[in-house]
């Protein structure tokens, strides 16, 4: 069973939804592999008090031009879709490499065989971290400056997907916040999409866009309302009804979820409240699947 925790915008406290619902999972007896897939700003290790370990590079095809053989016809620079190569006045091609996206196009129009070389280079991290919780987090991590995040999320979703298919249970990634197809990648395949949100103007909007996501991808969604007492709640009922999904979880401000992810000690652990309302979330998450 994959389970997706994601957010219409940043900071409302979807990684903390997804860390405490990974441990109160752990909890429960069940088999679990995490990702985050946040590739841009993965903090799920933070929230968690984990130092990221068993670092593995990502690279992507890139090509080299072998200028003894090229003929300068300019193909590769028609074919390619991101405007990687260029070319000069004599037909020179010229690859801008952050633009590349190993697409491998232009591999494939080249008429001279051997004119374009097989190149790599280097966009990002890949750790597989084993947690004191009991389950292993697969982390995504784009190497600075690098503008393409997809190719590291495809990477980072299918070494955590091996993973999982040794321990069985349950597949959690953790999106980055948005509707990017990034997102949409990360999501992929979920049987259950839990759309964490604050009850803001920008924030209902940008649940708007996630619960208009689970519709087209034909997902099962809920709604957890963080925050929920510093807002209008029932305009979030309200869009959640629209699209058919359930609102699961109301979670209030609270003081002791902030410190808890400032110090990296998930609130779940804690004799609170707010610990209950996590543990009745994978209660929920455990019976919808069936009790994997
Ligand atoms: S691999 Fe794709 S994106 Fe990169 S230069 Fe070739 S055609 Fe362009
Ligand atoms: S398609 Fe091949 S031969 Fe033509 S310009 Fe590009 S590298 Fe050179």
């Amino acid at each position: 069973m994959q389970v997706a925790v994601s957010g219409g915008k940043g900071g409302t406290g979807k990684s903390t939804v997804a860390i405490n619902l990974a441990v109160a999972l752990r909890n429960l007896g069940v088999n679990l592999t995490m990702a985050d897939l946040d590739v841009e700003a993965p903090n799920d290790h933070l929230l968690l008090g984990v130092d990221l370990a068993n670092e593995e590079p990502v690279n992507q095809f890139m090509p080299r031009f072998d200028y003894s053989k090229c003929t300068k016809c300019r193909k590769c620079a028609e074919v390619c879709e991101e405007h990687a190569i260029i070319t000069l006045k004599d037909g020179t091609p010229f690859l801008m490499p952050t633009l590349c996206s190993g697409c491998r196009a232009c591999e494939i129009v080249c008429p001279v065989p051997g004119a374009i070389l097989e190149g790599s280079r280097l966009i990002g991290h890949i750790y597989v971290t084993e947690t004191p919780y009991g389950f292993t987090l697969v982390t995504g991590k784009l190497k600075e400056g690098e503008e393409r995040s997809m190719p590291l999320v495809v990477a980072a979703k299918r070494r955590a997907m091996e993973i999982h298919e040794k321990t069985g249970g349950i597949f959690l990634v953790d999106t980055a916040a948005g509707t990017g197809n990034t997102v949409s990648k990360a999501i992929e395949f979920s049987d259950l999409l839990i759309a964490v949100t604050e009850p803001t103007p920008l924030g209902i909007h940008d649940t708007e866009l996630i619960l208009e996501l689970g519709k087209l991808m034909e997902i099962p969604t809920w709604v957890v309302i963080n925050r929920a007492d510093l807002g209008e709640k029932g305009k979030v009922y309200e869009l959640a009804k629209k699209y058919g999904a359930e609102v699961v979880a109301e979670i209030p401000y609270s003081e002791k979820v902030v410190r808890s992810y400032v110090s990296g000690k998930p609130i779940v652990l804690s004799d609170s409240p707010e610990a209950e309302i996590f543990k009745a979330i994978a209660e929920r998450v455990l019976a919808f699947g069936g009790g994997e």
